[in-house]
């Protein structure tokens, strides 16, 4: 590499080998959860009107104030580098009509940008696995939103990951909920942290998610959710939390959990690794690996009409560091001709190979008795070289495997 060789902008990942293949595990897995529970694909814009996000997610937001990347285009217009998908789908929800299909499951994944400061698993541009339901207002969409979930971790075989949970009540409830807090923490304002002085002007459900040592002491005496709950936020609660028994689905009681993101209302939750376990070394500081909640008030400052939904997203980078690395898979076959005058029939062979579906290596170059060790070296059940007027096919591991193997070889006359 020479001096004037740009670098990779800083917070962004090439992502490769192992590393590529514990991602792709990941979406594989949303890919197939998602369809058992019969979410539909959507694909959506990378990047939207800057005010698509300001609105949904509230201008006193850390993704709004911080981090976003906004930029003005050849026309004039503001837009935004998506720092995350629920705002985009409730606007495309909205400008095409997909009431029609409410209620409305869906699916995505892609990158998304936030400007952060980088650091293990943070990053500037990053991805996430993406679910929401859109236009059911029963409990019974939160509960099956989270089974999901719940049953994505298991088949991605993470273990010691617990669903934290909480109600932020109804906007009633929320809003007493949020009086309560700025009568306590002004009490003590002095004694707070810088951001959480701020917090308590602008979002004061913050200041219960602060780390910071000067906040902690007064956390836990603050006012608790369950003394504003109306009685329908209430027993909307209660639905979540026996569906979820009824389903399976581990969970705890979190009641600090507020979420960062003005939209929010009733249940909120998010995955986190258990204190102590493996799960929670892996991540280090950057816990959370699935966050979301219901977003009844969200398509209303869209300036759509009162939608509920609910939705989570996880960031495929932290599932994919839970999974650790996963190998490349080895090759079914590697197909070797040691004469160039075989390199024809070779090329037939291999052709025909994959055309049946076995997955093929095809190694015809560089010096012919340095073919067969290079083929060696390619991870394979099989080796097949052909050289003048002899073809040897040679197993190079028993089971499964090598038994597909050979009777989908045997069928092309090639064993
Ligand atoms: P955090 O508290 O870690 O900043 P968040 O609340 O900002 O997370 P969400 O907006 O809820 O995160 O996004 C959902 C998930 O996306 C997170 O749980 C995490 O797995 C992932 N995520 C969010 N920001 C980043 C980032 N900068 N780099 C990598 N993954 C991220
Ligand atoms: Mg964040």
């Amino acid at each position: 590499m020479s001096k004037n060789t740009p670098k990779a902008i800083r917070g962004t990942q090439d992502i490769f080998g192992p590393d590529a293949e514990a991602f792709a595990f990941v979406v594989e897995t949303f890919e197939r959860v998602r369809k058992l529970y019969r979410f539909r694909r959507a694909e959506m814009p990378v990047f939207e009107k800057t005010e698509v996000f300001a609105r949904s997610l509230g201008e006193t937001t850390d993704v709004v104030s911080k981090e976003m990347y906004s930029f003005e285009d050849r026309g004039g217009d503001s837009l935004t580098l998506r720092p995350e998908f629920t705002a985009g789908i409730a606007r495309a929800y909205l400008t095409n009509g997909w009431q029609q299909h409410a209620p409305l499951k869906l699916a995505t994944h892609g990158p998304l940008f936030r400007y952060e400061r980088p650091q293990k698993g943070r990053y500037r541009q990053f991805h996430q696995i993406d679910a929401e339901i859109i236009g059911a207002a029963e409990p019974q969409a939160d509960v099956e939103l989270l089974a999901m979930a719940d049953q994505l971790l298991k088949e991605l075989g993470i273990e010691g990951v617990t669903l934290h949970l909480n109600t932020l009540g109804d906007r009633e409830s929320r809003e007493a909920w949020r009086a309560a807090l700025i009568d306590y923490f002004s009490a003590v304002k002095g004694e707070l942290s810088e951001d959480s002085q701020e917090r308590l002007e602008k979002n004061p459900l913050r200041i219960l998610d602060s780390k910071d040592r000067r906040d902690r002491p007064f956390l836990a005496d603050a006012p608790k959710i369950d003394d504003f709950l109306s009685e329908d936020a209430r027993v909307f609660f209660e639905a979540v939390t026996s569906g979820l028994d009824a389903a399976g689905v581990n969970w705890i009681r979190a009641e600090s959990l507020v979420r960062g993101l003005d939209y929010y209302r009733h249940t909120a939750f998010e995955f986190i690794p258990d204190e102590g376990s493996a799960a929670a070394e892996a991540l280090g500081a950057q816990s959370t690996v699935l966050g979301g909640g219901r977003y009844d008030g969200l398509m209303e400052s869209l300036g759509g009409p009162a939608t509920p939904a609910v939705g989570w997203a996880a960031g495929i980078e932290r599932l994919a560091m839970l999974v650790g690395d996963r190998p490349e898979a080895a090759a079914d076959i590697v197909v070797v001709v040691e004469d160039d005058e075989m390199i024809e029939v070779g090329q037939e062979a291999v052709s025909a190979i994959r055309n049946a579906g076995l997955s093929a290596e095809f190694i015809a170059s560089g010096g012919k008795k340095k073919r067969y060790d290079k083929a060696t070296k390619v991870g394979s059940h099989a080796i097949l070289s052909m050289s003048d007027g002899e073809r040897r096919l040679r197993f190079r591991s028993e089971g499964a495997d090598c038994e597909r193997v050979a009777a989908q070889l045997k069928s092309l006359n090639l064993d």
